[in-house]
This record gives structure tokens, C-alpha cells and sequence, in this order.
């Protein structure tokens, strides 16, 4: 039996000028893909990788823009065009006639009609195959339909690392009927070692350059490709916008997460990008054992999910107090930027805490100030303060504090060596997410999310607030932007 991981091609949303209105991140490492590769009992099924989505040079993306797919969006006024990066029917083409079943990964929203264009070149290159469509949004009861109507086959329910190879196996058997009569394959998964060998032998690796957080220092691009890299599933926190929430925990050991650093290295990756749920929850030895490995080896490694910096001290006392211990080995660097290794980029999610006193528990018994100036002592590279914006209760007077407090730090920090970033993101209603339910209930949704997939994502808000309309907050979030330097002309942070 033969199976294709497929990578549908970047959506680009743009204005008449030509400006992104959402991310364009072509070459960056397919980890689902990647993942459920490496379920699969080696030699069992052939395997191929289809990737419609990298080009050669990502910042030269506009080069690649085909016809528009769909009828331009009315945004409060603006009309926004939907366009592919790269032509997804002429990488088909260049694709085997003879797979049994493809696997398509539906992780952003923004992407569904990417991942809907696939289905339907798919099935008429190859009308006798299964089609599979997994990832969190097709996940959710609500997108089914959405999915099913594209011409999926079958949805897969979430982690699948254990179900996809018991589904393959009853397909080969032909026990689907009687075993998923509704079509949908049930969420079974456990984290488990990626040999990237397997990636190796499937695809170009060089072509995945990009980080999801912005530049890559040359000296770390010269050491190998970037991929993202998984020690943790599941979080007890309850944000009421992620996925995430409550979720149980599932982890690599410590000595297979270093096997997994060797796996790593040795297949050519320069920089790793964990992508764990909630990495600070683990434990601080754990921890300090895993990054010293990784120092040791002489890596370079960024945070893209943001850290739970409550958790990098203590203020039991009303005092706080740095885990020193920990945010050394952390955050450890050789401030060499010509030939650089350690920490190179982390995501530090302040959320809505500097617009109000957030509800979030994560937050509302912690120091921002403590945990950042710990952080700017440590000299890295790039910082990414994550910063939600949207609210649909927000206040002009919670705007002016935001403003302010972004000044202030602005002008702390200008000059220092760490290049700071304002990634500033709409709160988005996602279905499967508590957020999503209440601002269904609330009426607040203004753009519906199958005919108008594409403004589903943080550059854009699709959510009328009390006080501001969707395109207010989205205009307010690019001012912002603008003010700082900050512009995401080319679709990516801080280029
Ligand atoms: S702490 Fe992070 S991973 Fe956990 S629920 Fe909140 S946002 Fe999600």
C-alpha cells in the first residue's frame, strides 16, 4: 500500500497593494507530517511526501503568487484577494499516480480552503485513493462538515500516532466499514522518538530555513535546518482560547529526548524548536538536564510556544525569586552571534496582563517585570512578546495603557542587544475552544468560518467587541505595528 503525507500550499490574503493580512510561512519543518511518517512500521508501506507548500526562496514568495482561488473578501471596505504561493496542481503532477490513501494535516484554519483545493486535485489525479484529513481544525464536531463536503474520506479526531497505523492497517484489511461508520477515526496518540532519517530519505530538508518566530542568525542557518522538536504533550492550565486546555500530560523520557537531540544532529538539524504544549511544566531537573545536553552539544534552540514565565520563579514570600538554576540553562547562549549557540529566540506570552489584571491563571499570581528582566540580562537574540488584543470587552482606556506600557518598554530596550518584538494577535473564536462557544452565544462572530476561512487568523479579527468592530481591532493592531517599526510587510516577523 502506498501513502502520501501531503503539505498543501501557503494562502496568501492581500490587499490591493499587495499587503499580507495573514502569515506566509512556506518553508517551514512539516512536523504532522514528519510524526505520522515515523508511526509507520519501517518497510511495511511505501511512503511519499508531497509538498506543495515550500518554494526556494521564502522571502521571494510574491514570485510564486498563482490566480486568485476564490472571489476577493469585503473587509470593512477593503478587498482582500485569496491567492496560492507556488501552484498546487503542478506539484501533483510531479506526484506518484499510485498512492492508496493521502494524509493531509488541517492545523490553522486560515489554510481549509488550501487544504479543501488539495482534496479536489487529489481525487482527480487519482480518483480510486482514500483521502484522510486530520489536525486541529478539522478536529472540532463543527468543521466536519466543512471537511467531509471537500471530499475527505475520512477525519481524524487529533493525535494520531497510535490510530493512523491501526487505521491503515484495518483499511488494508477492509474492516473500515464495520470499524468507522461515521467516518471518523478516533483520537489515539503517544508521543514517541522521530527518526528523521526517514525525513531524509523523503524530501529536501534544506528548503525547511524558517523559524514560525522571524529571522535566523546566518551562523545558526549555516549549522543545518530548522525543526520543530516535541518532549511534551498535554497542559493543566485552563486558557480559555487553547486547544490545549486541561489536556493530559504524555512525555519523552529524558534519555530519549537526548537520543532524540542525537537523532537530530545527526541528520542535519542547526536549530530545534520545541513545541511543547507547556515546556515549564515539567520537572525544573528534567529540564536542566535536557538543555545542558543541548548546550553541550553545541546547539541552538527557541521557544515558539512561549514560556509560562510564572514559573521561572518563586514569590511564596510576596518576594520574587529567580530559579536561577533553571533560567541559566534555559536560556544559556554564547552571545556569539557569528558562530552562535544556545538559546536563540523564545515566544514570552504576556497575553492581555498589560492591557488588564488578566483572569488568566497562569498569570494573575506572577511578575512579568521580575521574569523580563531576567530576560533582558540574558542576551538573546530575539524575544517575541505575545500580546492578545481583541478582547471583545477591551476598553479605549485599556488600549492607552497597553500603548503606554509598550513605549516605556520600547524605549528601555531599543538599544539593547536582544531584539525585541511586539507579536501582537487577535483573539481568534475557534471552535473547540471555550472562546469560540462564548462569542457564538454572544452573536459576536462577524465572519463566517467556511465561507471565509482565510480572516480566520491573528493578523485579522473576526470578532465585533463592545467597544470596537472586527476591522477597528484589526487597523488598531497594525497602527500598533506600524508605530514600533514592527510591520509584517512580507507576512513574518521582523524582516
Ligand atoms: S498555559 Fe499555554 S498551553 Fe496551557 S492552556 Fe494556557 S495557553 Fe494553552
Amino acid at each position: 500500500m502506498k501513502i502520501s503525507f501531503v503539505s498543501n500550499p501557503n494562502p496568501a490574503l492581500l490587499d490591493e497593494s499587495g499587503m499580507p493580512y495573514g502569515p506566509i510561512r512556506t518553508n517551514t519543518f512539516p512536523q504532522s507530517q514528519v510524526t505520522l511518517v515515523t508511526t509507520l512500521p519501517k518497510g511495511e508501506y511505501t511512503i511519499e511526501l508531497l509538498d506543495a507548500r515550500s518554494i526556494e526562496n521564502p522571502l521571494e514568495w510574491q514570485k510564486k503568487l498563482t490566480e486568485q482561488y476564490a472571489l476577493p473578501i469585503n473587509y470593512g471596505g477593503k478587498s482582500l484577494t485569496r491567492q496560492f504561493i507556488g501552484n498546487p496542481e503542478e506539484s501533483v503532477s510531479h506526484s506518484s499516480r499510485d498512492v492508496d490513501v493521502y494524509v493531509l494535516s488541517a492545523n490553522f484554519t486560515y489554510e481549509a480552503n488550501s487544504v479543501r483545493k488539495m482534496i479536489e486535485i487529489l481525487k482527480k489525479y487519482n480518483p480510486k485513493s482514500k483521502i484522510l484529513v486530520g489536525g486541529t481544525d478539522a478536529a472540532p464536531p463543527e468543521r466536519h462538515n466543512f471537511y467531509f463536503k471537500s471530499g475527505a474520506d475520512y477525519i481524524g479526531l487529533g493525535d494520531a500516532d497510535l490510530s493512523l497505523p491501526q487505521f491503515l492497517d484495518d483499511l488494508r484489511n477492509r474492516r473500515t466499514g464495520a470499524k468507522y461508520p461515521n467516518r471518523l477515526i478516533p483520537q489515539k496518540g503517544q508521543i514517541h522518538f522521530v527518526d528523521l532519517g526517514r525525513l531524509n530519505e523523503l524530501a529536501n530538508t534544506n528548503r525547511f530555513s524558517e523559524s514560525g518566530g522571524g529571522s535566523v542568525l546566518e551562523s545558526v542557518a549555516r549549522k543545518g535546518f530548522a525543526a520543530y522538536i516535541e518532549m511534551q504533550r498535554g497542559c493543566s492550565r485552563e486558557c480559555h482560547f487553547c486547544y490545549a486546555a486541561k489536556t493530559p500530560f504524555n512525555r519523552l523520557s529524558v534519555e530519549d529526548t537526548k537520543r532524540q537531540i542525537d537523532n537530530y544532529l545527526a541528520n542535519g538539524v542547526g536549530l530545534f524548536m520545541f513545541t511543547d504544549d507547556n515546556t515549564l511544566l515539567r520537572n525544573p531537573r528534567d529540564l536542566e538536564e535536557i538543555f545542558g545536553y543541548l548546550r553541550n552539544r553545541g546547539a541552538a534552540w527557541e521557544f515558539p510556544n512561549g514560556l509560562e514565565f510564572g514559573l521561572l520563579g518563586t514569590d511564596q514570600t510576596g518576594k520574587w525569586s529567580p530559579k536561577k538554576e533553571l533560567i541559566d540553562v534555559l536560556f544559556w547562549n554564547n552571545s556569539n552571534k557569528k558562530n552562535y549557540a544556545g538559546v536563540h529566540r523564545l515566544l514570552f506570552p504576556l497575553e492581555d496582563s498589560i492591557l488588564r489584571r488578566s483572569s488568566l491563571t497562569k498569570l494573575n499570581r506572577t511578575s512579568k517585570d521580575h521574569a523580563l528582566e531576567e530576560i533582558i540580562d540574558r542576551n538573546i537574540p530575539y524575544v517575541n512578546l505575545g500580546i492578545m488584543t481583541s478582547e471583545p470587552r477591551e476598553t479605549p482606556n485599556e488600549r492607552r495603557t497597553m500603548e503606554r506600557w509598550l513605549s516605556e518598554f520600547y524605549g528601555k530596550t531599543e538599544c539593547n542587544y536582544t531584539k525585541f518584538n511586539y507579536s501582537l494577535f487577535c483573539t481568534m473564536p475557534l471552535p473547540g475552544t471555550e472562546f469560540g462557544r462564548q462569542m457564538h452565544a454572544e452573536g459576536r462572530v462577524r465572519y463566517n468560518i467556511n465561507e471565509f476561512p482565510e480572516l480566520w487568523n491573528i493578523f485579522l479579527s473576526v470578532v465585533d467587541g463592545k467597544n470596537f468592530t472586527a476591522e477597528n481591532n484589526t487597523q488598531f493592531r497594525r497602527e500598533i505595528l506600524h508605530k514600533f517599526g514592527m510591520n509584517q510587510d512580507l507576512g513574518k516577523v521582523g524582516t
